[in-house]
This record gives structure tokens, C-alpha cells and sequence, in this order.
């Protein structure tokens, strides 16, 4: 016998937490969110880079950058939230000439953007002392910055708790049955360890499709059994993140996000490196649009780089010293001479769910009358994940988007690429 659940949100990221968050302080009751591992070991909010900025290239990311950024400015003891700027570096004629033309925009939305010329950049960041001759311009967002996620992620969790969330910790969901309204439901059939398919599904492009039931399993005392759950829920949220498509595929729904590996170093300066009366805890985020990016992290500095063409795949192998020597060392010392003699503290890898126009994706789920979605959020997530929260429980408590309008993020954009919601400085 399954177990009703009014409003069942799958994955407890910062985006699953802020949403089960929003829709409780709405006075909604009933939610549960389910995560394999509350602790995060494979989740995108416990492995990223914390750099928050509203300063995108298209309005509705603008917005639920801008909105969240607020969020953070307001809470900005308790998230760490340090409003120290992006710094962005152009090397590339067109890429340059595309950030002016942006910060048009940006600038309509109150951001404040600044334009530096070259010998404006060297004295205001002394630190950037190589590779001066390709530098064409900056632009300086002076109200972005840096949050500590983990914060944020508490803080929903906190407060959505308060206002009667259920989170329930290390249950895999494993399975998922629906049915057409009028028809039978699915039942749930057992193929492997990890694994369970639905055998009588909606048809995905019939909108009377239903979520009749989520098979959870989960690990109880003694260790070694598994149990499983039967949850029978009035709305399904997947926050999934990464593995939203393995849900999707589930029951038949075409996916376009992929996963892939983005990886981090942390690094150690000599403070004897440091040109005069550089300090650098009091930077904020330093893009090299080449796809070079770092800022100050405690008594280090974090520091990232893409891989062009990185395979996609479920990958979380950091690779250690052969990254920072092949691709985060070099890359800094050419920007700044302090990074010369460097080391190599450690590092991890996460993933980025990535979309074909690197945006991310919100809203129903076609075909389904139940099932709703808010994934693939690529590098951008966190500085989304308040105003994406707000909007979501504005669609599934009261039928439309609050306070951020999140139609353009819908799936069905892909099926026509003029409705993209393309955004090119993607790191
Ligand atoms: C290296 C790196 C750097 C980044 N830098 C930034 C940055 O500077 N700023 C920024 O805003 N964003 C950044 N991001 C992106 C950001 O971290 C993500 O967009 C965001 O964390 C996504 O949150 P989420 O809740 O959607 O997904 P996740 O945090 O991945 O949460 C998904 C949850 O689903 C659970 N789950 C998965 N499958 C199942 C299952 N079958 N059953 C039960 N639970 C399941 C997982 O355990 C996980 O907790 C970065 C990401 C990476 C990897």
C-alpha cells in the first residue's frame, strides 16, 4: 500500500531545499523532500565554486540572479555572502565587443557594470601583472561576489523544517509509476539492484499523464537491508539536478541536459609573491573569459578551469596534481605573477548539468499533469536557487510563477532554437 504524500520533492540540493522551502512559506503542508545523501557527497551545492553574480546575458537569468543575490545581501552574515565583484578579462575581440553590447542590458537591470579600460585594470588589480599586452578591456560587477552554499542550503533546510518539511535522508528513488488519469496505475516491477521501470505509463505528449507512485529504497539498521517505500504522491518536483534525465527516461521523456565534470583546485600563494599592498581576501571573483576563473577561499585560493569538450558522463574523479600542473598553474601565472610558485593543495570534481543553451530548466513537465520540474542549472544553481524557489511554489501551490516569470526556461524551448535561452560566457 502506498503512502500519500501531498507535495513529494525529489532531491534536497540547495534547488530541491529552496523550493520545499518557498512552498512551505506559503502555508503549503504535506511536503517531503527524499535524497540519497542529505550530506551532499554528489551533489552539485556541496561541490561549487560559491561565485554569485547577476550579470548574465539574458533577462530572466539576470533576474533570478538579482533577485537571489538580494536574498544573500540580506542574510549576508549568517551565508557568508561577501559582495566583492566579478572581475572579467577579455582577450578576444568579438567576446569583448558582445560584454559592452551586455552590459547595456545588465546595466538597465541597476547592476552597475563598469567598463576598464586597460590601464585602468593594472591599477585597480596590481595582482594581474602578466599577459597585460592581450588584454583588450574589463568589466567589473562591484554587487556580485562570493556565498558559502552550504549556508544557504541550511538555512532552507532550517527554516523549511520550522514549517513542517519532512527531509528524509539516504532514500535512492529507484522507481517511478504513472498512469493516464482515466486508466489503470502503473505497477512497479524490479530489474535490478537499483533499478525499477514502470510498466504502464501516460503518453508523454498526453497531458492527463499522471505520477500515480515514487519507489523509494533505503539503507535501515542493520546496515545491510534495504528497505522500500511506496510513496503515492499528489505532485512530484524533480530537483534531481544531474540525474533528473535518469528519472526522465524512466517514463519515456526525451531529455536534453547533460552531465559533466567540472573540476576545482585549491592553491597556495606566498605571501612574499604578492606585489605591494596587494591583499587578496579582499578580492572578489576573477574571470579570465578564456575559461580560467579564481577568488580567495580562506587561506587559499580556489581556482577552476573547463575543460573544452569534457566528455560527458557521471564522472567525479578529481585528477589531482596533472590538472593543477596542466591547466590551473599555468593559467595563473600568465595572469599574475604571484601564482608562479604556487601549490597545490587539493581539489574535487562535481558536475554541471548541462543544457544546449546553458540555461537551466523550470516548469511542468509536458504530458504529465503532476509532475513538475526545476534541474540543470549548470554553473549557476546557487546564484539562482532563492529566486527559482519563489517562482516554482508560485506554479505548483497557485498555478503560475511569482515573482520571477520562468516561462522562458520551459523544456519545450528546445524544440525551437529561436526560443533559446542562450548565455555564451558559460564557465
Ligand atoms: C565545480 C562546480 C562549480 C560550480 N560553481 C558554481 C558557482 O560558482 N555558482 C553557482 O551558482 N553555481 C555553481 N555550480 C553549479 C551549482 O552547484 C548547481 O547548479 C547547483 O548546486 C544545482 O543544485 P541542485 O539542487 O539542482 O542539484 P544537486 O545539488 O546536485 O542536488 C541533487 C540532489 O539529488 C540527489 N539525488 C540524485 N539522484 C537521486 C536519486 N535517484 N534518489 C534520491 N536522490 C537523488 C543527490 O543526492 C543531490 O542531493 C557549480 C557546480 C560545480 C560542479
Amino acid at each position: 500500500m502506498a503512502t500519500r504524500v501531498p507535495i513529494l520533492i525529489l532531491g534536497g540540493g540547495i534547488i530541491g531545499t529552496s523550493v520545499a522551502w518557498a512552498l512551505a512559506a506559503r502555508g503549503v503542508r504535506g511536503i517531503e523532500v527524499v535524497d540519497l545523501d542529505l550530506a551532499g557527497v554528489y551533489a552539485s551545492s556541496e561541490l561549487n565554486a560559491g561565485g554569485v553574480r547577476a550579470t548574465w546575458w539574458q533577462p530572466v537569468n539576470v533576474e533570478c540572479c538579482r533577485l537571489t543575490l538580494d536574498f544573500f545581501r540580506a542574510h549576508a552574515a549568517e551565508f557568508g555572502f561577501r559582495e566583492r565583484g566579478y572581475l572579467w578579462l577579455y582577450a578576444d575581440a568579438a567576446l569583448w565587443e558582445r560584454a559592452l553590447e551586455k552590459r547595456t542590458l545588465q546595466n538597465a537591470f541597476g547592476l552597475g557594470v563598469e567598463a576598464l579600460a586597460p590601464f585602468e585594470l593594472w591599477a585597480r588589480f596590481p595582482l594581474l601583472d602578466r599577459g597585460r599586452e592581450e588584454i583588450l578591456g574589463a568589466t567589473f560587477s562591484p554587487r556580485d561576489g562570493l556565498v558559502n552554499p552550504n549556508a544557504v542550503r541550511a538555512f532552507f533546510r532550517r527554516e523549511a523544517e520550522r514549517q513542517g518539511v519532512v527531509f528524509r535522508n539516504r532514500h535512492y528513488v529507484s522507481g517511478i509509476a504513472t498512469a493516464r488519469v482515466a486508466g489503470r496505475a502503473g505497477s512497479l516491477r524490479r530489474v535490478s539492484e537499483v533499478d525499477v521501470v514502470e510498466v504502464a505509463r501516460g503518453d508523454p505528449t498526453d497531458a492527463d499523464g499522471t505520477v500515480r507512485e515514487i519507489l523509494t529504497s533505503h539503507h535501515v539498521a542493520p546496515a545491510e537491508q534495504v528497505s522500500e517505500s511506496r510513496l503515492a504522491p499528489d505532485v512530484v518536483v524533480n530537483c534531481l539536478g544531474a540525474w533528473s534525465s535518469v528519472l526522465l527516461a524512466k517514463i519515456g521523456v526525451r531529455d536534453v541536459a547533460e552531465p559533466v565534470r567540472r573540476q576545482i583546485s585549491l592553491v597556495d600563494v606566498h605571501a612574499s609573491d604578492l606585489p605591494a599592498g596587494v591583499d587578496p581576501s579582499t578580492l572578489g571573483m576573477i574571470v579570465d573569459a578564456s575559461g580560467l576563473y579564481f577568488h580567495p577561499e580562506g587561506p587559499h585560493v580556489l581556482a577552476g578551469y573547463s575543460i573544452p569538450h569534457e566528455a560527458p558522463g557521471f564522472d567525479f574523479g578529481y585528477d589531482g596534481e596533472t590538472f593543477f600542473e596542466a591547466e590551473i598553474w599555468p593559467r595563473l601565472a600568465h595572469r599574475a605573477s604571484a601564482f608562479e610558485r604556487c601549490g597545490h593543495v587539493r581539489g574535487w570534481a562535481g558536475l554541471y548539468d548541462v543544457t544546449p543553451d546553458r540555461s537551466g530548466i523550470a516548469g511542468a513537465v509536458a504530458g504529465f499533469a503532476n509532475l513538475f520540474e526545476a534541474r540543470s542549472f549548470t554553473g549557476r544553481g546557487v546564484m539562482q536557487s532563492y529566486a527559482i524557489g519563489r517562482a516554482m511554489a508560485g506554479l505548483v501551490a497557485g498555478g503560475r510563477f511569482e515573482e520571477v516569470d520562468l516561462a522562458p526556461l520551459a523544456r519545450d524551448r528546445f524544440d525551437d532554437p529561436a526560443r533559446w535561452v542562450t548565455e555564451d560566457l558559460h564557465i
